[in-house]
């Protein structure tokens, strides 16, 4: 029997762990459940799994019947460390996902990990405290699986693949007026709004070519990206000898969830099989690189490492949530984070409280862009 601990219980990833954990009752049991502010959700979900600790790190108050509840950001950190936890999920969005990461390591906990930031912004602080961590992204877990469950094996190229978004067939200029709607619609995951925006500006793409460049120790030109449009090939590794293995199922994130979670089994996950009974084919198309400035930004801001990640994924937060609230176009996305970015000093990362700052400094940074060219008060 397995206990997790599970960060960000209400999210969309939170909640497929949570039917992974009900399809295994006798394997998996919850010890601790984070929400961030929806208090109603996750008194039901105390409810149903009887956690030892509960929190809500927005500071909220929640009805919850268990042994200890937490609120805040500090209690809902005390939380998963008095949970004593197997496998820490860090399912939850944002910066604030770094520190669940870095806590799970120090624990001796499994990372199961499906938080960008922890690897983004803080990858030159998770990756030497060594430990284990486990990909839940589709992308890097295809990989991981592909260099046989060993993130140290030895490979020639990473190729990541992306679905390219809504927009896969539009050009950057003709994007000025996309809706925030539009945007949302993604054509083969179902996810978050603010990953489904980083999907259509494959802001998310340039995310996981730093993650793999942190997880699987890569050089930048090592990592490739791909468009597969029917997001059925979730990554590939080519090896030395120029074979490269793939792997395939139809979307679901269930599949990378479970994996890992019952690592080193494979277990069924109510997976629909691909149709060997009907044709299909598989499209790969390259990445027409000027179609998508942000994927450009967040390459040259990995290479450039440091701060620079944490500044580009703070302004891109703020610009995409700008976007969202009909304050900028699709394309001041870009314009916003790019401006940011270009502002900013660059310096080593050294701990999660200088990156915490820069955290800060970038949003209030970009929030004046934002302010100052769109006239938003
Ligand atoms: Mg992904």
């Amino acid at each position: 029997m397995k206990n997790i601990a599970l960060v960000g219980c209400t999210g969309s990833i939170g909640r497929q762990t949570l039917s992974v954990v009900r399809r295994y009752p006798d394997r998996f049991r919850i010890c601790c459940l984070v929400a961030r502010s929806s208090g109603e959700s996750l008194s039901a979900l105390v409810r149903e799994f009887s956690p030892k600790t509960a929190a809500l790190s927005s500071g909220g108050r929640a009805d919850v019947a268990c042994s200890a509840f937490y609120s805040g950001e500090e209690g809902a950190l005390r939380a998963v460390e008095e949970s004593g936890a197997d496998i820490v999920v860090v399912a939850c969005g944002g910066f604030g996902g770094l520190k669940y990461s870095l806590l799970a390591l120090k624990m001796g906990a499994r990372l199961a990990l499906a938080n960008k930031e922890t690897l983004v912004c803080g990858g030159d602080i998770v990756m030497p405290l060594g430990g284990e961590i486990i990909p839940v992204d589709s992308e890097h877990s295809a990989i991981w699986q592909c260099l046989n469950f060993e993130r140290r094996a030895p490979f020639k190229n990473l190729i990541i693949t992306a679905s390219g978004g809504p927009f896969r067939d539009k050009n950057f200029g003709e994007l000025e007026g996309v809706t925030p709607a539009q945007a949302l619609s993604h054509p083969t995951w179902s996810m978050g709004a603010k990953i489904t925006i980083d999907s259509a500006t494959l802001l998310n793409k340039g995310y996981e070519v730093i993650e793999a460049h942190h997880l699987y120790n890569a050089d930048y030109a090592s990592i490739k990206t791909v468009i597969q449009p029917q997001s059925i090939v979730h990554s590939m590794v080519q090896f030395e000898d120029g074979a490269i293995l793939a792997q395939l199922s139809n979307p679901t994130m269930e599949l990378p969830i479970q994996l890992a979670l019952t690592y080193p089994e494979r277990l069924d996950c109510a997976l629909k099989p691909l149709d060997w009974d009907s044709a299909f084919a598989l499209q790969f198309l390259p990445l027409a690189r000027k179609k998508y400035p942000m994927y450009d930004l967040a390459l040259a801001c990995g290479e450039a490492g440091g701060i620079l990640p944490t500044v580009l994924n703070a302004a891109g937060e703020e610009a995409v949530a700008a976007f969202l609230k009909g304050e900028i176009s699709f394309c001041d996305i870009w314009r916003v984070t790019d401006a940011v970015v270009q502002g900013a000093a660059n310096c080593a990362a050294e701990s999660y409280e200088q990156l915490a700052a820069c955290d800060a400094a970038a949003r209030s940074a970009a929030q004046k862009v934002i302010s100052k060219r769109y006239n938003v008060n």
